[in-house]
């Protein structure tokens, strides 16, 4: 049988330390709840960092993805199937965008976008060959590949695996000056995350990427969210790009809470003429756009509109910050919020946030610090006033000794 010391002693001697997670072992899943090896139940306030925001195995995603496994899981797109279809026109339709390419990490589609972004700016725009340049924003995390490393600024997820893929110019999160001095000739897009939430929960000022879009349209630069984390109603709207007016990106990138946690699936979206660089053979995944991919991401779509869980999301999140808001403590320096994404942030002199994280876990509420500073709260959107109620009462608990 397996046992939490058993379950921990197996993962550490046989799996790489690449994470540091809470010690505690999940064995089960439902709704907002996870319970461990040993019966204990968890309000679960990281949501896999977002990817179930429709709440833990859904009943609607889970009997599409039972039905489908029934019939066929995996053709490669050497030939058509029957679900791809339907899946890319529900993105198209949820995100307002024209065309829809399938991967499955966040990083892919993410990797995917910066190709079809220096295409675009080769075939479209005419930028000389090998000059194209992409702007990015310092905290930036956009995922693990090498591509993607090249250009964060954390030095951890660096060192010790350079050289690095060139074409990258880092500007300051949030700062317009910064951005319109950055774009040359050259650029072919800006790609940010319109919230940050490796970083910490971080907010541009307001009315920076209205701005941003501006400047885009104005240089001929395609203007690219990163919504893997952000999206699909985690802020309080379908996107957090919405939060401001006439923002909407040339190119959005989805994934996490796609597949409501079922299984890895992710998009690049964006326009005909930018999906239109891409030709036969240009670029491809043997899993992307799988039918049973394609199957559960109907699914997690329809949950997400039907259930109205944006909206949700945007009530349920007042209601939080509200409560966050009024607890005494001398630990906090800041409380940031967009909807259900909360980062509490801790002042240095009380330490990093982990220990907070392992009195909340003993208390019944699993929450990740990142950025060493700040407590992440983002629970699945389905999440009512009474698990919140419970929520601010370990958090009180936790924040006030
Ligand atoms: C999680 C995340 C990614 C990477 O997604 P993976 O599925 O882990 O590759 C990229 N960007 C953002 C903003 C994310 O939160």
């Amino acid at each position: 049988m397996v046992t939490t010391n058993s379950a921990i002693a197996d993962s550490v001697t046989y799996g790489a330390n690449n994470y540091n997670p809470l010690p505690m072992v999940v064995t089960r899943a439902d709704g907002v709840y996870m319970w461990d090896t040993e019966g204990n139940r968890y309000l679960d306030c990281l949501a896999a960092y977002s990817a179930v925001n429709q709440g833990h195995r859904h009943p609607r995603i889970l009997k599409a993805m039972i039905e489908q496994m029934g019939r066929v899981t995996l053709t490669s797109r050497a030939f058509h199937n029957d679900q791809i279809g339907g899946f890319l026109k529900k993105v198209c339709e949820v995100t307002e965008m024209e065309m829809t390419l399938p991967m499955n990490s966040g990083a892919e589609a993410v990797e995917t976008a910066i190709k079809a972004a220096r295409k675009w700016g080769y075939q479209v725009k005419k930028v000389a060959e090998d000059k194209a340049e992409i702007i990015v924003c310092s905290g930036n995390f956009h995922g693990r590949t090498m591509g993607l490393v090249s250009f964060s600024t954390e030095k951890q997820y660096r060192e010790g695996f350079g050289p690095f893929l060139p074409g990258f110019r880092t500007i300051e999160f949030g700062n317009i000056q910064d951005l319109e001095k950055a774009i040359t000739p050259n650029t072919v897009a800006f790609l940010m995350e319109p919230i940050q939430g490796e970083a910490g929960i971080q907010i541009p000022p307001s009315g920076f990427l209205t701005r941003a879009r501006e400047l885009c349209t104005k240089n001929r630069v395609l203007l690219m969210f990163d919504e893997i984390q952000t999206g699909l109603g985690r802020t309080g709207k379908m996107f957090a790009y919405q939060h401001e007016q006439n923002a909407k990106p040339d190119v959005l990138i989805l994934g996490k809470a796609l597949s409501g946690g079922m299984y890895p699936i992710s998009v690049m979206v964006s326009s005909k003429e930018v999906m239109g660089v891409f030709k036969p053979g240009d670029h491809g995944s043997t899993f992307g756009g799988n039918p049973l991919a394609a199957a559960i991401g109907q699914a997690a779509l329809d949950v997400l509109v039907d259930e109205n869980l944006a909206e949700r999301s945007r009530e349920m999140g007042a209601y939080l910050f509200e409560k966050i808001q009024a607890i005494r403590s001398d630990h906090v320096l800041e409380v940031r919020a967009r909807g259900l994404m909360v980062g509490i942030e801790i002042k240095k002199i009380s330490g990093s946030a982990r220990p907070f994280c392992e009195k909340l876990m003993k208390l019944g509420v699993l929450a990740k610090e990142t950025h060493g500073q700040t407590i992440r709260i983002a629970p699945p959107l389905v999440i009512n006033r009474e698990q919140l109620d419970f929520l601010v009462s370990c958090l009180n608990q936790v924040l006030q000794t």
